[in-house]
């Protein structure tokens, strides 16, 4: 695989549209560039996230999944082919990432798991700059966000199911008044994952679209209209809907961390 230096006259080009931006400068991209973003689920959310965050210049991409390519992933899941049929996601997705940015290095992680968690958010002892939940089901979603508010990492969370989606982003240091994931659904009764709702290929690309946006954002350091926000779409209405983020204050899981701050 060819590398592509992060500052070489190719990666000034590759980058044009975006650095014409008023708003996205050189250190925007520099501060792209030496981002670590942890990508949990390359699924239907997952796969678009990871194509405009390699696109981008996001500098190290860990792609989380356990999961092998089913030919009922194909129509959303668009980092894969047909050729990518029973492979594993994460090495399926590194081919394809490297064929579109070889600048952005691509690291295949296991699967989300009590075990694995805390290396997954720590890679070589270091925190990451953002974990962005793609997965498609509850569990792994609040073991994802307590782990994230153990280590104090900021998360980014997606979800999507029929013609539903709902994405929001939480800061560790807004817990204190914006609360944690387990304070926006503390029981499980979120929306089912799109194995049982069903789902047309464009809604996921949708509600990913927007997660690739709010990470650039955030990961360039731009503020962000959906700051404090859980931002939802029901694609039925066409209806876009803000809600504010707060704490709850019986909530188990950010209570210990606000406790040590
Ligand atoms: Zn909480």
């Amino acid at each position: 695989m060819s590398s592509v230096e992060p500052n070489s006259e190719a990666n000034w080009a590759r980058y044009a549209r975006q650095l014409s931006l008023p708003q996205w400068d050189e250190a925007a991209q520099a501060r792209l560039g030496r981002a670590r973003v942890l990508l949990v689920g390359a699924g239907g959310l997952g796969s678009p996230v990871a194509l405009y965050l390699a696109g981008a210049g996001v500098g190290q991409l860990l792609i989380s999944d356990g999961d092998r390519v089913g030919l009922s992933n194909l129509h959303r899941q668009i980092l894969f082919t047909q050729a990518d049929l029973n492979q594993p996601k994460t090495q399926a997705a590194r081919r394809q990432l490297a064929r579109l940015n070889p600048g952005c290095r691509v690291l295949p992680q296991p699967a989300v798991s009590p075990d694995t968690l805390p290396a997954l958010l720590a890679p070589e002892g270091r925190p990451l700059d953002l974990i962005i939940d793609c997965c498609d089901n509850l569990v792994t979603r609040q073991a994802v966000n307590a782990a994230c508010v153990a280590a104090a990492v900021p998360l980014l969370s997606g979800a999507v199911a029929g013609w539903q989606g709902l994405l929001a982003l939480f800061e560790p240091g807004r817990w204190d008044t914006q609360g944690c994931y387990h304070c926006l659904f503390p029981a499980q009764d979120e929306a089912g994952s799109c194995t049982n709702a069903g789902i047309l290929g464009p809604m996921a690309g949708l509600i990913a679209s927007q997660l690739a946006l709010e990470a650039l954002r955030f990961l360039a350091g731009l503020p962000s209209p959906n700051s404090g926000q859980v931002l939802r779409h029901e694609a039925l209405s066409g209806r876009w809907q803000r809600f504010a983020l707060s704490r709850d204050p019986g909530c188990r899981v950010c209570a210990a961390s606000l406790k040590e701050q």
